[in-house]
């Protein structure tokens, strides 16, 4: 499985502010896709009385997870972010690829993949990079609580045992009060960014959480979950409730014969052990009378994904289930929060199922806050498509003639089963509406495609990037060992014909597949275009996957390659133009820019018939001066 290994908080820190001052662009995100809010309008909603500049944001998942997510989030306009979800066993092994984005949705990923002191950390980064946007005026104006106040809300699991547990305890503590995070992260600013060393940073991160509970857990237990983060934690507290609240039945009626999903099968088993809606209900009314009593506040979230049977091919054929998201949760899931609010009209509820652009200022004009998103974030544009949804509230807000979110919701009287009801007929959450990427029938290569960029944005952790090559067309011979002397053998030639290239950070990538689904070239960006590990360590960790490290050591610039399952040295120096390259049985001296050999020495012991791929050298150099040119800034050369 692939590691996720945080970036050092100077990385992070150099690459924004280049990329944002050298490029209009910050981790791959256009300036121009920035949400700046509108000054005629307050868009902004009260959570758990804190308040978020507008009700946006991810749900906890795969775009809560790493520092440089979070700041992408905030500034897409993310205000409400969900962080990934953690739990007391932080060692999970997760089958990949884990999304499967294809037509409806489905994951099989779970909570943070990062060990709880990492996640902890990473979460205090992103909530610092945001910081130092705001204070830099990033945005492109200057720093406003009206547009830019966020909430980060913690996300704990997934039984009572984990959530008591000491671990998860001294975690959410420790986000309460970071103050010794960001004190540790302060102090590796490093001087040529001394200047952010003096700003003042948040420290009191979040008090409040939404809880996710394993599918089947039992009532008793949510229940002593919640109350346990409230009394004893001292935790405003969000449950999340599963849409098999609704019933097997109902939900089945809605996705076979409404939807026309009929290859989606649900089981009798995950509804039986779920919660039940009497159940609840009873439950909400418990935890509402004790957060009052508390002067604190109770929400539900409606909805988690749906558990169904696993029936497709992307994901192990071991995995059991699978999670469905998308448009067919958005219109079960209004049928629950209609159900809800005619039970108990007046338990706040946040949203999240199948939201995007066209729907999510229905959901704010229903009342619904936060209403968050996952599944619409992966799709082409990625991050980049938040900001319409934004837009279009405040086009609806101002159509309406109102200026807050609280007079938008009086104005537009939008009755939720009136809502439902223009959901349920909508053609757009039917099965038929729902069209697979297209798929061109050609296979990418560690050089050149149809450069359409795609899994540049889809990617949540910003791993894929793109850099620049001069176009190539170089004959080159192989060095074979005969009697202990390297002899040229075979010519061969290395056509790059792209200037634009793409390029993956290694320690970015969980192996989800999402570039992969979207791609419309087969084998998956994240498996055939050239993999850069952020350390020796980790390039060395991972040895069976082919891959780069590139390094800089007194002026020499040193790439530690592996392609074919073969490792590879190379060194430049660039001001005597010379490049040694060897497989450690044979090495090659070269003149680098003209790629030209100007001798070979070969190891003791080399057997006869041994072989040096001069290729490799030509694609690493190549590779080499690509992503070490300053001109573009990706996470290799920062
Ligand atoms: S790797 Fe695929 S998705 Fe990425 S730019 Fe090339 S063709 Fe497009
Ligand atoms: S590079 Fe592709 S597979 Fe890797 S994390 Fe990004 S989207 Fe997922």
């Amino acid at each position: 499985m692939a590691e996720l290994i945080p970036a050092p908080f100077p990385h992070l820190l150099r690459r924004m502010l280049r990329e944002a001052e050298r490029e209009q662009k910050i981790f791959d995100l256009p300036a121009r896709r920035f949400w700046r809010g509108s000054e005629d309008l307050d868009t902004s909603v009260t959570i758990h009385g804190h308040r978020a500049a507008n009700p946006a944001g991810p749900a906890a998942g795969p775009h809560g997870q790493m520092a440089q997510n979070i700041l992408l989030c905030w500034l897409a306009g993310a205000r409400f972010i969900e962080l990934k979800t953690v739990q007391a066993n932080d060692r999970l092994a997760i089958p990949r690829p884990c999304i499967d984005m294809e037509t409806v949705g489905y994951n099989v990923e779970w909570s943070q993949e990062l060990r709880l002191a990492e996640s902890l950390r990473e979460y205090v980064k992103g909530s610092m990079l945001i910081d130092v946007a705001r204070a830099t005026g990033l945005l492109g104006r200057p720093d406003d609580p009206c547009r830019d106040d966020t909430i980060l809300d913690l996300s704990v699991g997934y039984d009572l045992a984990g959530v008591r547990s000491a671990a998860v305890r001294s975690w959410i503590a420790s986000m309460k009060d970071a103050g010794e995070e960001v004190e540790a992260l302060r102090r590796e600013i490093p001087d040529d960014l001394g200047r952010l060393r003096d700003l003042s940073f948040r420290t009191a991160l979040s008090d409040q959480v939404t809880l996710s509970t394993f599918h089947g857990c039992p009532a008793d237990e949510i229940e002593a979950m919640a109350l346990f983060l409230m009394q004893e934690i001292g935790l405003d507290v969000t449950v999340k409730l599963n849409p098999t609240l609704l019933g097997k039945g109902a939900v089945d009626a809605l996705l076979h014969d409404t939807l026309g999903y009929r290859d989606v099968e649900t089981r009798a088993e995950d509804f039986e052990k779920d919660l039940q809606w009497e159940q609840a209900l009873e439950m909400a009314d418990r935890l509402s009378e004790r957060a009052r009593a508390l002067g604190r506040e109770l929400r539900l979230k409606l909805s988690n994904t749906l558990v169904v049977r696993n029936h497709r091919r992307l994901f192990p054929p071991g995995e059991a289930v699978m999670y469905l998201s998308g448009p067919p949760l958005h219109v079960i899931t209004l049928h629950l929060v209609e159900r809800f609010r005619r039970a108990r009209p007046e338990v706040p509820l946040s949203f999240s199922a199948g939201v995007d652009n066209r729907n999510f200022a229905d959901c704010v004009a229903l009342g619904l806050a936060p209403v968050t998103v996952c599944t619409d974030l992966l799709k082409p544009g990625g991050y980049s498509r938040l900001p319409k949804y934004l837009e279009n509230l405040e086009e609806r807000m101002r159509g309406l003639g109102v200026r807050t979110i609280g007079d938008y919701v009086a104005a537009a009287a939008l009755d939720p089963a009136a809502a439902v009801a223009r959901a349920t007929a909508d053609p757009r959450y039917r099965a038929g509406s729902l069209r697979p990427p297209r798929k061109i029938g050609r296979r990418l290569a560690l050089f050149d495609c149809i450069n359409c960029d795609k899994c540049v944005p889809v990617c949540p952790n910003g791993a894929n990037f793109v850099y620049e090559v001069e176009p190539t067309l170089i004959e080159y011979v192989d060095y074979r060992v005969e009697g202990g002397e390297a002899v040229p053998v075979a010519g061969r030639q290395l056509v790059v014909r792209e200037r634009h290239q793409i390029g993956t950070f290694q320690d970015f990538c969980n192996d989800c597949g999402n570039c992969d689904t979207f791609c419309p070239e087969d084998g998956g960006p994240y498996l055939e275009k050239p993999r850069f590990f952020g350390s020796l360590a980790a390039w060395r960790r991972q040895a069976h996957r082919d891959g780069l490290f590139v390094s800089k050591r007194d002026g020499a610039e040193l790439v530690w390659g592996r392609l074919g399952g073969v490792s590879y040295r190379l060194e430049v120096d660039r001001d005597a133009d010379q490049a040694v390259f060897t497989d450690e049985c044979v090495t090659l001296e070269l003149r680098h820019r003209e790629r030209t050999p100007v001798g070979a020495s070969v190891a003791p012991d080399t057997p006869d018939g041994h072989t040096l791929d001069v290729g490799v050298f030509l694609k690493l150099a190549v590779l080499l001066d690509g992503v070490l040119d300053p001109r573009r800034v990706n996470p290799v050369n920062v």
